[in-house]
């Protein structure tokens, strides 16, 4: 099986990234394609118990409005996926407001 912690540092690199390039006015196209990424995340992400949590939140908190609004709107759907785990997990909460920097402008660590 694969390794759930490094899996999941990676997977967030990619999703919060892949989020915080999103446009902020998205075609159609675009849409469609980011809501099928996501959409098949509980289906196909290979860590069984990540995904059926996963699931159950995104059926308490669909992505469909916050992808429709474009990037902004994603990148804070996006973190409150991460910190509902994050909680779950006994971490730290992630201030939403530092999506930007930490995802796209960068910051030193
Ligand atoms: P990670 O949680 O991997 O975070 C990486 C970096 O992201 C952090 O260093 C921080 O800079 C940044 N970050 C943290 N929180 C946020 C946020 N809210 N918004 C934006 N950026 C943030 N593991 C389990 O054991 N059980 C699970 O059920 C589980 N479900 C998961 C579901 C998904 C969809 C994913 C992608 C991963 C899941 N994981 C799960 C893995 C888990 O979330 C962590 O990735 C793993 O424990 C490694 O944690 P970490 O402390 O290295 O940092």
């Amino acid at each position: 099986p694969p390794d759930v912690e490094r899996l999941g540092r990676h997977t967030w690199t990619f999703l919060h990234t892949t989020a915080s390039y999103f446009p902020p006015s998205p075609s159609p196209h675009q849409k469609q394609s980011m809501l099928g990424l996501l959409r098949a995340l509980p289906t196909l992400y290979p860590c069984g118990v990540c995904a059926t949590h996963l699931g159950g939140y995104m059926q308490a908190n669909p992505p469909e409005r916050a992808v429709d609004q474009g990037r902004e709107a994603l990148e804070k759907w996006l973190c409150g996926v991460h910190n509902e785990v994050n909680e779950r997990l006994g971490k730290d909460r992630f201030d939403c407001d530092n999506v930007p920097q930490r995802w796209r402008d960068g910051w030193k660590d």
